[in-house]
Formats: structure tokens, C-alpha cells, sequence
């Protein structure tokens, strides 16, 4: 074993986690922004899978200047672990969970009237005041106030004497790139900004770009960015010049190694069948660890460094792969996501295969595999 057991348990399948590429990929944002440009990481969904709590202690020392979760509870975990950062609850919440905010001191999101009043009352109730980041729709048609309704709303929610807008922030609907689009929602969001601007109200954090905006629409930066993909060193989309290192990798070992003759079933249905006398491995891992079964006869493992197809269905904790006349061993090292000698499967082309996104392979690893961390 490569780790100690009592990080992995008994069953040798794992997730590496490179903090040190996480903070690669941080420098490398940082570069790209003006002075001044602040970060918030994007952190929900337990850091897209690598873990919440080693991933934000991570970014505290690269020097991130916010974090952004989905929920209460994802914030009260970073308080809980002594994060001190500033917090923004980027998804909404009810009126009846508002006084949580207060005792973690937690930033909401305000897109109605109906809530920034329920949120004043409450601060005046505990002679405090908070802080709040509005959120502005320009076109992902999700949450936020209509854009034309905003500096309505805005002028409004100022004259509420215990709420402190700190922010105002809207989403682009192209996570890949829509030029025409994405410059659509800027102008929309920027002449807001202005319109306060000339109505005597600055907002001091004005932010839209998620990793494809901080990448590929500089005017998109103003004064904070959002990145999350890019962090964890996953791309919006191919070809768009820069390389962030990917953080996670999945790995696993070989548990069992049988030579089968030609024309064997492999595996639920038998959609695959040895078309030779071959040697078929089986693997600790599955749909039950959310690796999709949508890779059923299409996944690649890398074995001894070569790459493999996987051999029929992926079952729920297993999968085989037909190794050919390789010589492999029980022990072995078979990784799913990252590299081995020359060859890489990454992630990217994991999710291409399943027919979805990055993110959902990631988020979708199960609490079934251990995260590994590694940092020095
Ligand atoms: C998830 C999310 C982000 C980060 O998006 P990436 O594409 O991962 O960079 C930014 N802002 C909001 C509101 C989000 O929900």
C-alpha cells in the first residue's frame, strides 16, 4: 500500500487529492486578474467532491478572499472547522432558516423584498446588521431578480437600516462559451451597475464569472470572481489555451485475475463476450462509488501503464476489464481518473464518454471512497 491502510480502509479503491495542484491552479487564476480582483472559490457540493473542509483550508493559505457554498450547512461545516473567511449562501434559503446566518455568520443571497425584510427584522431583533449579496438574473433564468426589476429592488433594500449590501452578482448561462450570449449578460449587468453607480449606490463587490467567464470575458471580472472547475483543474470546455493540473485522481487495484477462453459472457447481459482466449481482471468499483454505468463497454482503466476498455456492464461495486495477454497481477494498480507511466484518462474524457459534464463525475463520487490527501 502506498497509504496507510486506516486512510483507505479495506476495500483499495481511493481518490488522490494534489492540494499542491490545487494551489497551482489557484496561482494561476490569480495571475490572470487585475490587482485588487478578488476570489471567491466556489466550494459548494463539498468541493466538488475532493472534500470541503482540506480543499478550503487549502485555498485559506493560497489566500482566497471568499468562499461560496450552496447552503447553510455547507457554511456552518467551514465555521465548524474554524474557517473565519466570509461566506456567501449562493443558493436560497427560507425565511424560517434566517437565524443561522446570524449565529455563523453566514452571508444570504437576496433576490425579493419579501426576504431582505424578513432578514432586517430579524438583525433588529439581535441588534445586529448583515451583510447580503443580491442576486441579479440576466438570462440563466434561475434564481435572482428580473434584471429590469433590480434597481427597484436595490433602491429599496438600501433604505433597510440593518442590511449591508455587500454584493450584487448574477450567472452566466454558458458554463462552455456563447459569446454572443455571455457579452449580452455583461452589458446587461454592467448598465445596472452603472444605473446605481448614478444613483449614488456603490455596491463595493460586484461579481458574474464563473471559471468560463474568468477565462474567456475579461470585462466579465469587475471587482470578484467565482471560479470553481478551474480550481480543481478541470476545464470548461477544450482547446482554450491555458492548463490547470487536475486535483483528483481515482484510483483503485486489481482483486481478482482469471484467463477465460473465447466466447465467455462478461458481466449483467453479457454485452460483452472474449472474443480470444484473454485474461479478464475485476476491480473494486462501481456505480455505487458513482462511477457511471453509462461506461459499460466504453470506460478506460490504465493497467501496467497501457490503457484498457472496460468489458461489459459496470456493475454496482465492480468492474472487469479484458487486459488481453498482459501480464497483470492481484495488487496491481488500476487508475480510472488520473495518470499511469505515459497514459491519462482524465476526467474530461471520463464525463465525454458518459455522455455528461465534468463536474457531474466528480461531484457524483460516493462517501464509499476515501479522499487521500496530498500536500508535500
Ligand atoms: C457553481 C457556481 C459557480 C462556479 O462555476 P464553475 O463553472 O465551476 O466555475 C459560480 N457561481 C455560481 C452561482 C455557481 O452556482
Amino acid at each position: 500500500m502506498r497509504y496507510p491502510k486506516k486512510k483507505i480502509g479495506f476495500r483499495p479503491t481511493w481518490a488522490d487529492v494534489d492540494l499542491r495542484a490545487l494551489a497551482y491552479n489557484f496561482g494561476k487564476i490569480r495571475r490572470r486578474l487585475d490587482r485588487g480582483t478578488r476570489i471567491m472559490a466556489t466550494i459548494k457540493a463539498d468541493a466538488y467532491g475532493h472534500g470541503l473542509i482540506p480543499v478550503a483550508r487549502k485555498l485559506v493559505a493560497c489566500g482566497v478572499d471568499w468562499f461560496g457554498v450552496a447552503s447553510i450547512d455547507e457554511g456552518i461545516k467551514l465555521r465548524k472547522h474554524g474557517i473565519r473567511l466570509p461566506v456567501l449562501v449562493m443558493g436560497l434559503i427560507l425565511k424560517e432558516d434566517i437565524p443561522p446566518l446570524f449565529t455563523w455568520d453566514l452571508v444570504p443571497t437576496v433576490c425579493t423584498l419579501d426576504f431582505a425584510r424578513a432578514l432586517d427584522r430579524e438583525a433588529r431583533r439581535r441588534r445586529r446588521r448583515i451583510g447580503v449579496h443580491i442576486k441579479v438574473d440576466t438570462g440563466m433564468g434561475r434564481i435572482g431578480v428580473e434584471q429590469d426589476e433590480a434597481r427597484t429592488l436595490v433602491g429599496k433594500i438600501v433604505r433597510l437600516a440593518r442590511l449591508k449590501i455587500e454584493g450584487l452578482f448574477t450567472h452566466f448561462a454558458f458554463a462552455d462559451m456563447d459569446w454572443e450570449f455571455t457579452h449580452h449578460q455583461i452589458e446587461l449587468f454592467n448598465r445596472l451597475v452603472q444605473d446605481l453607480r448614478s444613483g449614488g449606490i456603490e455596491v463595493p463587490l460586484v461579481h458574474s464569472a464563473n471559471s468560463m467567464g474568468l477565462l474567456a470575458y475579461r470585462n466579465g471580472h469587475f471587482t470578484m470572481v467565482r471560479p470553481g472547475l478551474v480550481l480543481y483543474g478541470l476545464h470548461p470546455q477544450e482547446g482554450m489555451g491555458v492548463r490547470f493540473k487536475p486535483v483528483l485522481s481515482l484510483k483503485t487495484k486489481v482483486l481478482y485475475v482469471k484467463r477465460l477462453p473465447e466466447g465467455r459472457g462478461i458481466s449483467y447481459g453479457h454485452i460483452y463476450v472474449t472474443p480470444k482466449k484473454t485474461t479478464i481482471v475485476t476491480l473494486p468499483i462501481g456505480y455505487g462509488d458513482g462511477y457511471p454505468r453509462n461506461l459499460s463497454n466504453k470506460g478506460f482503466v490504465l493497467i501496467k501503464g497501457k490503457r484498457f476498455r472496460i468489458s461489459g456492464r459496470v456493475c454496482m461495486d465492480q468492474i472487469m476489464v479484458d487486459v488481453g495477454n498482459t501480464r497483470v497481477r492481484v495488487g496491481d494498480e488500476a487508475v480510472l481518473i488520473g495518470s499511469q507511466k505515459k497514459e491519462v484518462v482524465t476526467t474530461e474524457e471520463v464525463a465525454r464518454l458518459a455522455g455528461t459534464i465534468p463536474y457531474e463525475i466528480v461531484c457524483g463520487l460516493g462517501s464509499r471512497i476515501p479522499r487521500v490527501y496530498i500536500d508535500k
